[in-house]
């Protein structure tokens, strides 16, 4: 994916279980990864309850682009995903 597709400040996303980064692979630490990994639970978890694969997108956009106050990212840990904040 092209750089200019990324918001800065953000280490990439996470799409239908697919990690999106700017990153080298070999930068994915151990705490990148599970955060990642919550993420990908997060998005499966909203799908079953509603149904529509894309019901996480929707949620997380609507949680906020602030990613110190989207709940999502609070709940797979900001600093995890490499947030300062
Ligand atoms: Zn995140």
């Amino acid at each position: 994916m092209p750089d200019k597709y990324i918001p800065k400040g953000r280490s990439g996303y996470t799409i239908a279980g697919v990690f999106v980064t700017r990153l080298w692979s070999k930068d994915i630490d151990a705490n990148l990864a599970k955060h990642e990994k919550i993420h990908r639970d997060q998005w499966y978890y909203y799908v079953n309850q509603t149904g529509y694969w894309f019901a996480f997108p929707i949620l997380y956009a609507a949680a906020g682009s602030n990613a110190c106050k989207n709940r999502f990212e609070i709940e797979a840990g900001l600093g995890d995903g490499r947030y300062r904040c």
